[in-house]
């Protein structure tokens, strides 16, 4: 689902010049659900920028989906991202004069659908983060859990093969984190592959496997759910590309 090689980003600016990725290797298998940790600074947030095609990378491969994506043009980017991928951010990104049925229609009518698409979709997917009934109210009307299960909702009216969330449940209180991890599970168990940056240990070990990213490169790995098997062969792949890349 997602293959990355050897991947390098830096940030250059007048002044400085930031390494946020460096020989970085990770794939995640269609399925999955990826918790990534590390301390602040570490590139989370750069890597899942990179694996949503919101940046690019400066030096190595990329595959998403099959599809090699390094020196794609910006429109056939935005197309890919478009069909396969999902975002959810920490602050819920709700545009707050739009009720939730129009804020889930907001990038579905840049994608074109008919009407009556986007209807479906639209109610789908509420029903699905139990928010059917409110589809006329406003953000504000809603608390923290309930606007991040719209923001949920805009992601996966899209359909996405592929969900990133950057620290979802960190502007929640715990039990709303938890609803929402809840929520994400079940989206995970329905055949959406996620990748899912956290603070939260306890959320880190409720999914299948946690990666620890330090100084721009995959440190450590734990398996949670006995998914030993598959654990075992990922370590041996990226294993062998980080002794390739020594
Ligand atoms: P994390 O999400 O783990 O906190 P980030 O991926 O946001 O870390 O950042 C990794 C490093 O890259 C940091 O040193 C950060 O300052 C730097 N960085 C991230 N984005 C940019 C950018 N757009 N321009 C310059 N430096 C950046
Ligand atoms: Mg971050």
């Amino acid at each position: 689902m997602l293959q990355m090689q050897n991947i390098n980003k830096i940030f250059r600016t007048e002044l400085v010049e930031t390494h946020a990725l460096r020989e970085f290797n990770l794939t995640v298998n269609a399925g999955e659900f990826v918790t990534v940790t590390g301390p602040s600074g570490s590139g989370k947030t750069t890597f899942l920028n990179i694996a949503g095609l919101l940046e690019e990378v400066s030096q190595g491969k990329y595959l998403l989906d099959g599809v090699d994506v390094v020196g794609l043009k910006d429109r056939e980017l935005s197309r890919l991202r478009n069909e396969k991928i999902g975002f959810i951010f920490q602050s819920f990104n709700l545009i707050p004069d739009l009720n939730l049925f129009e804020n889930i229609d907001v990038p579905l009518r840049y994608r074109g659908f008919s009407s009556k698409e986007r209807k479906r979709r639209i109610e789908e997917a509420l029903e699905k983060v139990g928010l059917a009934a409110r589809l006329k109210h406003m953000p504000a009307q809603l608390s923290g859990g309930q606007q991040q299960r719209v923001a949920i909702a805009r992601a996966l009216a899209g359909e996405p093969k592929f969900l990133l969330a950057d620290e979802p449940t960190g502007n929640l209180d715990s039990l709303m984190a938890r609803q929402v991890m809840e929520l994400l599970k079940d989206i995970n168990k329905q055949g959406t592959t996620i990748v899912m940056v956290t603070h939260d240990p306890a959320l880190a070990r409720s999914g299948q496997r946690n990666i620890q990213i330090v100084d721009g490169q995959v440190s450590d790995f734990s398996l949670f759910n006995n998914q030993k098997q598959e654990f075992n062969s990922q370590t041996e792949q990226v294993n062998t590309k980080e002794t390739e890349a020594v």
